[in-house]
């Protein structure tokens, strides 16, 4: 047998031993895929877990827990509240008694004979101790008691990889990996900051001795999540500023007469606002990196264009980047109709395109007939070249990372960014992803739009809103049917959409003009279907959410959105923000047999208010900074651990932290950074270029 490798933090689960193939399977669905990865899943709490003890030792108000026999069980659902009633006795020969309430489940799992451990506080009920609705679990003869009193870390776990077994995993481990653990911060910091060892950490959060260790330990790894961003922000930071120039463009106000007249409407004084803004950063010769934030519908796009057809003017290339690939289509769109008899041209490039035209967009884009690209983030591929590359605009929710950025420079490019977002920034978090930013606001609405009424309708109940929509197309107005789009299988989409599709038009709607949109369709497929709508041809669009974004039908005021505990509340909020563009009055209809309370709150949240800053916030509380603003495909460190909405006093000490070891040493060149360095790399990858700033 070959001498096994020695092992790293790289190494993958399935050379660590012990180890399963079964385990190894598992644990790769929960993303672990290297002992770096296993000793990186974090439990998200602790347990107090208590040595079992006798029944006949018990101490009315405290924690125990207690092994015994079923003697007698009970389902009680006559007065009261409904309860499941147990009792217990164990080799003291004293009974306890236990009680679940709503517990029904029960009757299927206790039964007398059997072994179960519970756990809980214990009270003394007419003479009788008593556990109400303790945890429970059913044991063999055999099963080894609870010896000593601890504090169990409870995992994110699946179906069948269990805490319990990520414990004895990540215990079978973490001995190994300890010692590859290096610590990037020096002694001194460690004092300032009240900090433990990084090495303790990692054993403190997944072992803790005590009450105090948990939180001790996620002190420090936030410590560092927050450190290692601070200092990728402020590297990137120095990518910019330092001695980048980005071009210096022109405008005059012939450019600025001739730009405003592509538009078919009067900009409003805010977009105006906005757009002196980027004129200055556009004419400064130093890089641009704002924020451009609005509600949905404010008109950011109008004013990105407005923004791209400056660089256009002054011979450059402008890029604009969506979110996914269907928003892409429709920027594409949006802008091929304003463009529409200039000598302006357009490229689009997704997947699908890619495809279609193999290499010809890539060229055209290079030798630079194309003056304006349209895409995802697969824009920035390595194989796209641009010939003059002024401006990116990065739509919704997606800030450009350091290793997009990066990569722009390693291409030559030093181009002015706009960052595009419906979403009202936090304070936590302006200091944190967008402390580098300039902020421009768009805080007035295009005139002429109307409050949309918002309603929630059970399935089983939904014939009313189907009637009122039937009664809205009868006085000539037109509507939308949006469906969740299911986004690992896209045929399944098209089956959900051709489905409703058929039960409406057979159904409830029936005797309407109903159409069907989505992603399925080309670019022209969709157009067609698009122009068939915006005549009124079409009264009733069925779609998935490909018409989040850029549609613009003024006659239509009825948005119907089904299965709606499936959208995030942004979308949410997107969608209903395609009604509601005329003179009358719109109404959006959300049909859904949600139970859950996030989901509901959700909803009702929609119902209630209009207003996107509002939204934004629960938003926010409800999914996190992480997800909301797409950090993972942004190339901004992942967090873990730190809930940004909340790390206020770490993240400040982070920001100065970073600052001084920056300014100490921009490259982190000397050998007593190597660690910190290297864990920069690696949280970065190597376009960070750390060489090559300073
Ligand atoms: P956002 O990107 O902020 O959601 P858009 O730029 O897509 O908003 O604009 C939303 C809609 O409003 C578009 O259909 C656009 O044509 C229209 N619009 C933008 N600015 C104005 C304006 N000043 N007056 C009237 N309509 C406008
Ligand atoms: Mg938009």
């Amino acid at each position: 047998m070959p001498a096994a490798a020695a092992i790293t933090l790289d190494s993958p689960t399935e050379t660590l031993a012990p180890m399963t193939a079964r385990r190894v399977k598992l644990l790769r669905q929960l993303d672990i895929l290297t002992l770096g990865d296993l000793i990186e899943h974090f439990p998200h709490r602790y347990q107090y877990e208590a040595a079992e003890g006798l029944i006949s030792d018990l101490v009315e108000g405290q924690i125990h827990t207690v092994r015994g026999e079923v003697v007698a069980c009970d389902y009680i659902a006559g007065r009261g509240k409904p309860r499941f009633e147990a009792t217990l006795q164990d080799e003291s020969r004293e009974k306890l008694a236990v009680v679940w309430f709503n517990g029904h489940y029960f009757r299927r799992t206790i039964h007398p004979g059997i072994q179960i451990r519970v756990q809980g506080t214990v009270r003394i009920f007419r003479n009788i101790p008593q556990m109400a609705n303790p945890k429970m679990q059913r044991v063999d003869s055999d099963d080894p008691p609870i010896v000593e009193s601890r504090i169990r870390p409870i995992y994110p776990a699946s179906a069948d990889l269990k805490s319990d077994e990520i414990e004895r995993i990540i215990g079978e481990h973490l001995p190994s990996a300890l010692p590859l653990i290096e610590d990037f911060l020096d002694e001194d910091r460690k004092a300032r900051h009240q900090l433990i060892s990084r090495a303790e950490a990692f054993q403190l959060i997944h072992q803790p001795q005590t009450l105090r260790d948990g939180p001790r330990a996620r002190r420090r790894l936030i410590y560092d999540e927050l450190l290692l961003m601070q200092l990728g922000l402020g590297i990137s930071k120095s990518l910019r500023d330092g001695r980048v120039t980005a071009p210096q463009l022109k405008v005059d106000r012939m450019l600025d007469e001739r730009i405003r007249r592509r538009f078919p409407f009067a900009l409003t004084a805010a977009q105006t606002r906005a757009i002196h803004q980027i004129l200055r950063d556009l004419q400064s010769g130093a890089p641009m990196n704002r924020l451009l934030q609005g509600d949905v519908g404010s008109g950011k796009t109008s004013v990105a264009v407005y923004a791209m057809l400056v660089a256009v003017a002054n011979k450059m290339q402008a890029a604009i980047l969506a979110p996914t690939e269907v928003l892409a289509e429709q920027h594409y769109l949006t802008l091929c109709n304003l463009m529409k008899g200039s000598s302006v041209n357009v490229g689009l490039f997704t997947q699908r395109t890619k495809r279609l035209a193999k290499g010809e967009l890539n060229r055209a884009l290079s030798n630079g007939d194309f003056h304006l690209a349209v895409g995802t983030q697969a824009l920035l591929q390595q194989d796209i070249e641009f010939a003059n590359l002024g401006l990116v605009v990065v739509d919704e929710q997606h800030k450009l990372g350091v290793k997009q950025r990066a990569k722009l420079k390693t291409k030559g490019y030093s181009p002015h960014y706009l960052v595009m977002t419906a979403t009202p920034i936090p304070r936590t978090l302006a200091l944190s992803y967008f402390a580098d930013f300039d902020l421009s606001v768009i805080d007035e609405l295009p005139p002429g739009r109307t409050p949309i009424r918002t309603s929630l309708f059970r399935s089983d109940q939904s014939t009313p809103a189907w009637d009122f929509v039937r009664k809205q197309i009868e006085a000539g107005r037109q509507a939308y049917v949006v469906l969740p789009q299911i986004e690992e299988s896209p045929t399944e989409d098209i089956k959900s959409v051709k489905a409703e599709y058929d039960r409406l038009r057979k159904g409830p709607l029936e005797g309407l003009t109903l159409a069907m949109l989505h992603g399925e369709l080309s670019t022209e497929e969709k157009q067609a279907v698009m122009q068939e709508f915006r005549s009124g041809t079409t009264q009733v669009l069925v779609a998935t959410t490909v018409i989040e974004v850029g549609v613009d039908v003024v006659n239509a005021t009825v948005m119907v959105i089904e299965s709606a505990e499936r959208f995030g509340l942004a979308q949410l909020h997107q969608l209903r923000g395609r009604v509601g563009r005329g003179e009358h009055e719109s109404f959006c209809i959300l049909i859904s047999d949600t139970q859950t309370d996030a989901a509901v709150e959700r909803l009702q949240a929609m119902c209630r208010t209009n207003d996107g800053f509002e939204i934004a916030e629960i938003d926010l509380q409800q999914r996190g900074p992480g997800e909301f603003f797409g950090t993972r495909q942004s190339g901004l460190p992942e967090m873990k651990l730190a809930d940004i909405t909340r790390e206020i006093e770490l993240l400040q000490i982070c920001r100065e932290d970073a600052k001084e070891i920056l300014t100490a040493d921009p490259r982190l060149a000397a050998s007593s950074r190597r660690t910190l360095r290297n864990a920069l790399v690696k949280q970065f990858g190597d376009t960070i270029q750390l060489a090559a700033i300073g």
